[in-house]
């Protein structure tokens, strides 16, 4: 366990996290939202912290990125927990679970990456900011060895760890869930402008490509995806935006995303922004 960093004491063994917009107040023994930070005695604890769950060779379209590095392998490493809450996670057993794990160092990741000249590492599989300490440790030994960092993340992290680690990460994938903060609230679990902000500041620092995932009775509207899209462009009609097909899994068993909705959704995207994929169609 190493010590987490972003929160303040507060009196009677009481903590505060400020990692992420929920900026839990932690009693003594207890976790945050997210599962993975504990007050033990009055001092906050990263659970996960190199805590391997997953290490794979992907290709970087996969996370997905189109316009950073094409036709490279990315090493993807996850770990356990999340901050969010959404209904239809594909990575449920390591988002919401305590999957078997293997302990690493930063150094061993990066290591690995450097004896295969695997040129990136992706922190991914579930959400990164929960693994904030491991992967900010990975990703500045990386950055000194020349391996590009990619973050794929759900955007929901405070301001300042966010700046501190952007000084390391080369590229990012932002899920924007919907575009309606009381859908977000509702199955998420966050709110829309936090994960606004996150867009907005990190497009300005490095590559960002932002993935909608076309949830069906969430996220299909096609008139919240016009805002959405509208919104996209005004940042840079240049960010890359994937729209992604829903499939039933976990504990949301709507049917698959329309495909029709889909391509629709594709055309009016084009429209507004250069770069528009669409995947797991
Ligand atoms: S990172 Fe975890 S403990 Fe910290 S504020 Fe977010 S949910 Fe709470
Ligand atoms: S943010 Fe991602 S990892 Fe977390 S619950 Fe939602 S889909 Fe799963």
């Amino acid at each position: 366990m190493k010590e987490a960093m972003f929160y303040e004491k507060h009196e009677g063994l009481e903590v505060k996290c400020h990692l992420c917009p929920h900026n839990c107040t932690i009693k003594d023994g207890k976790t945050g939202i997210c599962q993975v930070r504990e007050n033990i005695g009055g001092t906050l604890f990263s659970l996960n912290y190199g805590k391997i769950s997953s290490l794979h060779l992907d290709p970087v379209e996969k996370k997905p990125l189109q316009r950073f590095m094409p036709g490279t392998f990315t090493l993807s490493m996850g770990s356990f927990g999340c901050n969010m809450r959404c209904p239809w996670c594909q990575n449920y057993t390591i988002s919401k679970g305590k999957p078997s794990t293997q302990d690493m160092t930063p150094r061993e990741i990066v290591e690995i990456a450097l004896e295969n000249d695997y040129p990136s590492i992706s922190y991914t599989y579930n959400e990164p900011t929960v693994y904030y300490e491991f992967m900010l440790d990975t990703a500045k030994l990386a950055r000194e060895k020349g391996i590009k960092n990619i973050m794929v993340t759900n955007g929901f992290i405070n301001e300042g760890p966010l700046r501190e680690l952007l000084k390391y990460i080369d590229a990012m994938n932002i899920d924007l869930k919907t575009y309606n903060d009381k859908n977000y609230k509702k199955f998420c679990g966050a709110d829309l402008e936090s994960v606004k902000k996150v867009i907005e500041i990190s497009s300005r620092a490095c590559h960002v490509e932002i993935t909608a995932l076309m949830v069906t009775g969430v996220n299909d509207n096609i008139h919240e995806l016009l805002q959405m899209i509208k919104w996209v462009a005004s940042i840079n009609a240049e960010i890359p935006f994937h729209l992604s097909r829903y499939y039933p899994m976990y504990k949301y068993f709507e049917p698959e995303t329309d495909r029709d909705r889909i391509f629709e959704a594709e055309s009016m995207a084009r429209e507004y922004l250069k770069y528009v994929y669409t995947g797991n169609i």
